[in-house]
């Protein structure tokens, strides 16, 4: 057993060795896991059963030591949030509570995932932590992880499976990108990104182009970005050199992106056809839904314009914009606006997204399901991280 800890504390001396110990593992830990696994193969176990295990009892042993001095020893007052759930990567994070969530789609069963559903700056907002003169409801619910009032910035991500494969293609990637994914990519076993379709140009669209880099670095060579030559210019500027890879030094990583310039009508994404739902989102300023199938996405809207219904006709499931209960903004419908556009339209089932901090996620569900009884309105608030089979 001397021999064996000589040889872990070199291999930590030697940086680039060549190891079976991956790297960032202390030399006591080497010890003990070469250790359980040479007893196992002295009894002839595979090698793989016993590195896991000793793997497993390493960190049980070495949670006892720790134990005296861990955050859970700390007085209940100075806790920090430490209560984020250690899960196998299969199982999402998040309660079920839903009736889609109690659906598991199949294999070959298409789906929408909401990456997101929260407006610009996030729900729990910072300042509504920080500002000790106001309670806010909503966001001291959402501080907790698997509540549905914790929002990040709006998207979705369409798991089309048809009989080539499945091709996950996600729309918008903002500010927030980076936490979305790694909270639902490994919980949901999405791993690829066959295609990026961009509604419009602000911050919590695209400012999460560059963390695409990971994927674009280590899962696959390129991502197809679609998006509208007014926004494409957008990127120009904000994303200079992601667009011209010609300015970066040599060997420094950025995106792998290809950009196709898309036009305010139908365009198709591995044989799926999308149809882009022109909208206005604030005076002048120009963002785009979009069609999949029967179902109809509208995440950044103020006014539709008239020979945008023509599209939305026949809607099977229609996701819109509903910002605040009260009263729309001068970018975004509100919760009444939003029901009135529901109304017109008359889809088959709605789901609300982009809400900001003042959308009580129960609340306002309850309220919204009264209207199905009244009206017939199958309305509700959408959540980060619902799924929803459909058939595109
Ligand atoms: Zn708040
Ligand atoms: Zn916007």
């Amino acid at each position: 057993m001397g021999s064996l800890w000589r040889e872990c504390a070199g291999t930590h001396r030697t940086p680039g060795s060549r190891s079976p110990i991956p790297k960032g593992v202390g030399v006591w830990e080497c010890w003990w896991r070469r250790a359980v696994v040479s007893m196992a193969a002295a009894l002839g176990m595979p090698p793989f059963v016993p590195a896991a295990a000793a793997r497993s009892l390493f960190a049980r042993s070495a949670a006892r030591w720790r134990a005296p001095f861990s955050r859970a020893a700390a007085p209940r007052r100075f806790q920090l949030p430490s209560s984020r759930p250690r899960v196998p990567p299969s199982r999402p994070l998040y309660n079920f509570a839903s009736r889609d969530d109690k659906i598991q789609a199949p294999e070959d069963q298409s789906e929408i995932i909401f990456i997101g559903t929260g407006t610009s700056e996030g729900i729990p907002r910072v300042s509504c932590l920080t500002n000790q003169s106001k309670t806010c409801k909503v966001c001291s619910k959402a501080i907790e992880l698997g509540n549905k009032n914790r929002r990040l910035n709006t998207s979705i991500l369409i798991r089309y499976v048809n009989s080539v494969g499945r091709f996950n293609i996600l729309v918008d990637a903002g500010k927030f990108f980076y936490h979305s994914a790694l909270r639902w990519f490994p919980a949901y076993g999405l791993q690829n990104i066959d295609a990026v379709i961009i509604t419009h140009s602000h911050a919590d669209a695209i400012g999460g182009l560059d963390d695409l880099r990971d994927w674009t670095n280590n899962v696959q060579p390129f991502i197809p970005i679609y998006v509208a030559q007014r926004d494409f210019e957008v990127m120009k500027k904000t994303h200079y050199y992601i667009v011209d890879t010609s300015v970066i030094v040599a060997g420094a990583a950025v995106s792998e992106l290809q950009f196709n310039v898309i036009k305010e009508e139908p365009f198709v994404i591995h044989d799926l056809k999308v149809t882009p739902l022109p909208v206005w989102h604030g005076h002048g300023y120009r963002s785009l839904g979009f069609r999949f199938g029967d179902i109809c996405y509208i995440s950044d809207v103020s006014d539709i314009p008239e020979e945008t219904y023509m599209l939305l006709k026949d809607c099977d499931l229609l996701i819109l914009d509903a910002l605040r209960p009260d009263r729309s903004s001068s970018t975004h419908f509100g919760l009444p606006r939003a029901l009135e556009e529901v109304r017109k339209i008359q889809p088959r089932r709605t789901l609300f997204t982009g809400m900001m901090h003042l959308m009580d996620h129960d609340e306002i569900n309850e309220e919204l399901a009264k209207l199905l009884k009244s009206e017939g309105l199958d309305v509700q608030l959408s959540y980060d991280g619902l799924r929803v089979p459909v058939n595109l």
